[in-house]
């Protein structure tokens, strides 16, 4: 009795022991919600991000949801994450970045390149009226859209192919964001842009800066640097 007992709390305590190491689905929904309320507080609104839709949005995509089961217990973390297929989920403070310069407003029609875990994608479709997204890799627009049906996030429609295509049936769209870095700005994402809309792209190979495009009502493009940044590359598709 008392050796089963001993083997027992054993067990018990190996798990406990085991399981924040591994980062295994241990904690409860409550413990993910406090951990993504201290990310948007001391990772994001302290160093300047001011908009509270986007705040807001921020605060009601679990991220948790988007990483692989062993990273879960990091998913609050300062830092970008690994998904399947060698490919990353942007740090949050970046995700808030891009997120607020695109000023997003509720009857928009945006336009992602690289869906990736399918985060952003999640953040923007709570400013939006619909999110399409592209990713190059099948398995993560497979996965990104399960979890979509799952959070019941039905303003976003997820597509397999190129993004230095763009989106020509839905074109053109309020809002395009582009998550993986080319080396120049495509033209054929510029077109897709509508008259007044915004742009926001990583470029660049080696050193990347995140920039923001803006087509005024003439249909002429400005741009603007706003930091340095690391993003996987934009690899060109099959042509
Ligand atoms: N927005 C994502 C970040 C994804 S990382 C997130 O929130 O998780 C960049 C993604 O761009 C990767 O998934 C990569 O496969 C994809 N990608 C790279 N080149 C691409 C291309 N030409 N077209 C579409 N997606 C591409």
């Amino acid at each position: 009795m008392e050796v089963e007992a001993g083997i027992q709390a054993m067990r018990v305590s190996r798990r406990a022991f085991v399981w924040p190491l591994l980062g295994l689905p241990g904690l409860a929904a409550q413990d993910y919600a406090s951990l993504r309320d201290a990310m948007v507080r001391e990772q994001i609104e302290q160093r300047g991000i001011r908009d509270r839709r986007v705040l807001a949005a921020l605060r009601a995509t679990p991220r948790h949801i988007y990483v692989p089961p062993q990273f879960r217990a990091q998913a609050y973390a300062d830092h970008p994450l690994p998904i399947a297929s060698g490919q990353t989920i942007s740090q949050p403070y970046i995700v808030a970045v891009m997120t607020e310069l695109l000023a997003v407003e509720p009857g928009h029609k945006v336009l992602e390149i690289g869906t990736g875990s399918g985060y952003q994608a999640a953040v923007l479709a709570r400013l939006a009226k619909h999110v399409f997204t592209i990713e190059i890799i099948p398995e993560l627009a497979r996965v990104a859209r399960a979890i979509f049906e799952q959070q019941q996030l039905r303003n976003i429609t997820v597509r397999e192919g190129d993004g230095y295509k763009g989106w020509p049936e839905e074109a053109p769209f309020d809002r395009i964001i582009v998550t993986a870095a080319p080396p120049s700005m495509p033209q054929a994402l510029l077109n897709q842009l509508k008259p007044g809309g915004k742009l926001v792209a990583p470029i660049g190979t080696a050193d990347q800066e995140l920039m923001l495009f803006q087509k005024d009502q003439a249909g002429r493009i400005t741009k603007k640097s706003v930091l340095p940044v690391r993003f996987v590359p934009m690899v060109p598709g099959k042509q």
